[in-house]
């Protein structure tokens, strides 16, 4: 598989990216690490005139602690490295879901070294229908996300349900990040949980002429966990991931003050568990009853959304959510346990 011909430029500033945004819009592509942009290219899933790389950018490449005017925030600029983000020791103290979600992106050698978690969360959502060479493809008709009227997923669907297999970003909405979207002349920060569209051919809320520059985790106390199922333990997209946070209760350090539970590659985004998350109010950071009950409620939900479109069965895939989700709130649960314990052993002291 060839890439096809491209104008290729190569900014040296964000202002000279944001710029050539503006002319080119719709016809250009931003190039980050490539490892999913190029990969449609070959497979002639799109055909960009222009790409615009990111490359020369290091005044995007960063991972800092803000706490300027009482915020407590980790910021990540939108051309920083999965590697770097796993060496960070902020990330890993601070929100170490999304330290385990980037070890576990692709491969070591290209994924970490090459993608960005800006790429990472903007990958295009991905169905095994469509995710195919152009040949493999045209033994029938076009889909939906390829410009037909048919899904090959859900056969009565008249949208899209690719489904997002981010890693990256079924942490970070667990983490309550929220993202800087930037281009000519302005700028707007979203919550991640409402970057979505519910479309899968265009499954982000981004114009063509926008930057994702920073994404913003804020430190919330508690802790986070990540835990995700795939075939390979390396290379491989994850089948069920989930993201976890717990908050301890300031006044009952050993209860759960409040809860956010993200289910990954089971739906058009990743999926906040409102109801699952909502019922851990007040319960004991170690009540594993609590946990299995938040399982099976994130399963139940997310069975709504699944289709059979990224491999292995959807019972199994269900089955995977509830287990996902209880081994990380368990280890969230520990965790957290394990910090008051020390806090509070030094109060005595
Ligand atoms: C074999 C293989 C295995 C993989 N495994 C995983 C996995 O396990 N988990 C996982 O989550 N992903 C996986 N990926 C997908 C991908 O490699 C990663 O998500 C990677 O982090 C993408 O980052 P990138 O910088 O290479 O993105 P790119 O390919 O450069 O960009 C991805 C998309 O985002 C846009 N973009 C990038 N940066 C910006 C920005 N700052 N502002 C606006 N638009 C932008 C690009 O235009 C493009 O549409 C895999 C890919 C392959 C090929
Ligand atoms: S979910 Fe349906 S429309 Fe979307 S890519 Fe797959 S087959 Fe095509």
């Amino acid at each position: 598989m060839r890439l096809p011909r491209f104008e290729y430029l190569g900014p040296k500033t964000l202002e000279g990216a944001l710029d050539l945004m503006a002319t080119h819009r719709d016809d250009a592509k931003i190039l980050a690490g490539g490892t999913d942009l190029l990969v449609r290219m070959k497979k002639g899933l799109i055909r960009p005139k222009t790409i615009i790389s990111l490359k020369a950018l290091d005044e995007l490449a960063y991972i800092k602690r803000d706490t300027r005017e009482n915020r407590n925030n980790i910021l990540i600029g939108g051309r920083t490295l999965i590697a770097d983000i796993i060496a960070s020791d902020l990330v890993q103290r601070k929100a170490p879901a999304l330290s385990r979600a980037c070890e576990r992106i692709g491969a070591i050698t290209l994924q970490h070294f090459v993608g960005t978690l800006a790429g990472n969360i903007l990958q295009d959502n991905r169905c095994w229908h469509y995710n195919q060479s152009q040949f493999h493809r045209s033994g029938r008709g076009a889909c939906h996300k390829d410009g037909g009227k048919i899904c090959y997923a859900r056969q009565d669907s008249d949208r899209c349900n690719s489904t997002c297999q981010s890693d990256g970003a079924t942490a970070l909405m667990a983490l309550n990040a929220s993202i800087t979207l930037q281009r000519k002349g302005g700028r707007r920060r979203v919550d991640l949980a409402d970057f979505y569209t519910n479309d899968g051919i265009a499954p982000h809320a981004i114009e063509s002429h926008e930057l994702l520059t920073q994404i913003c985790i804020p430190i919330q106390g508690g802790q986070s966990a990540y835990k995700r199922l795939s075939y390979r333990s390396a290379i491989d997209y994850p089948l069920v991931c989930a993201g976890v946070l717990l908050i301890p209760s300031t006044a009952s350090p050993t209860e759960i003050s409040e809860a956010r539970i993200v289910v990954g590659a089971m739906g058009r985004s990743p999926l906040y568990m409102a109801a699952a998350s909502a019922s851990l109010g007040g319960k004991k950071l170690d009540d594993t009853d609590a946990f299995q009950k938040a399982g099976k409620a994130a399963m139940d939900t997310a069975a709504t959304f699944a289709v059979h479109n990224v491999g292995s069965t959807l019972e199994y895939r269900y089955a995977m959510v509830a287990e996902m989700v209880f081994q990380a709130l368990t280890e969230a649960g520990e965790a957290a346990r394990e910090t008051g314990q020390k806090a509070a052993n030094k109060g005595v002291q």
